[in-house]
């Protein structure tokens, strides 16, 4: 098949649909490979390592997608990109599309077979090209929370290992999914003092038995979130109720009972928050203080480390390219019912119950 990866457009996205090893991938099993030039050049993917896999670079997006039959991607097409779509190209990518009519109905339009990263399932009932990029932001969570409890960044001052004779800083994480446990990871590995929070107690058991006595876990109850936001130096919001809005944890009341310059690195914020004051902020400007305490709402945290977070999506996405690569899209579709559940746009219709409830279109 010919494999086409366009530079992405949109503003500050600097992953690439495919890695050059996993360009090398494809082109070992005899597909071909048309990258977009520089393509992947924000994150020291150059022309060159592109060329060394067996690719061929493009002058152009048009010349991509003009000369590919599936389209590989990281963010949602743009209006740009979705009106060189064809009836024949495959596009695997995220789509995001429950909250977007208008790219819906552009992808609609075009004909084309959508397929998105995030409704793709996995035997374990999870989300496996969303995982990675969990994994990512709840590690980051804990770097960016130690870095703003830093005076100079208007923090409390705190060293979030401690000292010895020092206690170390107060972690509390409310959620303990895939990004709870990847915050949780660094934070011990940092020695602080953590405890996560969740309302589902198989999850805090099997949290118990992994972290053993390095972290506490507690039956998420609004008694024990408002206890422990009132100890913590830092908090983490990683909750996720599937398909629904983030509940708000943590209450504007709650934040007087805090120290001042305790940090929230609300990771949960593209599902709205789970904090009461939380709104999305952007890398360019990714922290705001409402009465002493410091807010860190980034909605695609991800993008700050974008080399390593185009690797671990590559990894996870790879083995469903390929697959679509060597049998087409139908065929592939028909043999993995996980990639089917990707399938969220074909032959201008909505393919997915859930984005079509969503978007009030018929499925
Ligand atoms: P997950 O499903 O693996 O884990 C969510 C956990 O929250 C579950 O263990 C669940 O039991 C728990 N939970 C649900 N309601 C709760 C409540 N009221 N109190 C306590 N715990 C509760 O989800 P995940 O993959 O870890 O994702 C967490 C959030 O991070 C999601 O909103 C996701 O969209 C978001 N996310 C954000 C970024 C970013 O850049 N900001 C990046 C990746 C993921």
């Amino acid at each position: 098949m010919r494999v086409g990866v366009p530079k992405e457009i949109k503003n500050h996205e600097y992953r690439v649909g495919l890695t050059p090893a996993s360009v090398a991938e494809l082109t070992a099993a005899g597909h071909s490979v048309l990258i977009e030039t520089n393509a992947g050049i924000g994150i020291d993917f150059t022309d060159a390592d592109y060329v060394a896999a067996g690719a061929t670079i493009a002058p152009s997006a048009a010349a991509v997608f003009a000369g590919a039959d599936m389209i590989v991607k990281v963010k949602e097409p743009q209006p740009q990109e979705i009106a060189l779509l064809e009836p024949r190209h495959t596009l695997f990518t995220y789509l995001h599309l429950a909250a977007d009519k208008a790219q819906a109905e552009g992808l609609m339009k075009s004909g084309a077979t959508c397929i998105a990263y995030e409704t793709v399932t996995s035997d374990a009932r999870s989300l496996p090209l969303l995982k990675p990029m969990s994994e990512v932001a709840g590690r980051m969570s804990i770097q960016v929370g130690a870095h703003y409890l830093e005076k100079e960044q208007g923090g409390r001052g705190v060293l979030l290992g401690g000292v010895p004779g020092v206690a170390p800083a107060r972690v509390a994480i409310l959620g303990g999914g895939v990004a709870g446990i990847n915050a949780a990871q660094i934070a011990v590995g940092q020695r602080a003092d953590v405890t996560i929070y969740d309302i589902n107690n198989d999850r805090l058991a099997e949290l118990d038995l992994h972290f053993g006595s390095q972290i506490k876990t507690a039956y998420a109850s609004k008694a024990a979130v408002a206890a422990a936001v009132a100890r913590a130096h830092l908090v983490i919001g990683a909750v996720l109720v599937p398909g629904a809005a983030a509940p708000k944890l943590v209450t504007r009341e709650m934040l007087k009972t805090m120290k001042r310059g305790s940090v929230l690195v609300d990771i949960a914020i593209d599902q709205g928050g789970c904090f009461e004051t939380s709104h999305a902020t952007t890398h360019a400007d990714p922290v705001y203080e409402v009465d002493g305490i410091i807010h860190y709402c980034v909605a695609n945290m991800p993008g700050a480390v974008a080399r390593t977070s185009a690797f671990a999506l590559n990894n996870a996405t790879l083995p469903f390219v390929l697959k679509l690569a060597n049998k087409g899209a139908e065929a592939a579709m028909r043999a993995d019912r996980h990639l089917a559940a990707g399938l969220n746009v074909s032959a201008g219709k909505i393919r997915h119950a859930a984005v079509a409830e969503a978007l009030e279109l018929p499925f």
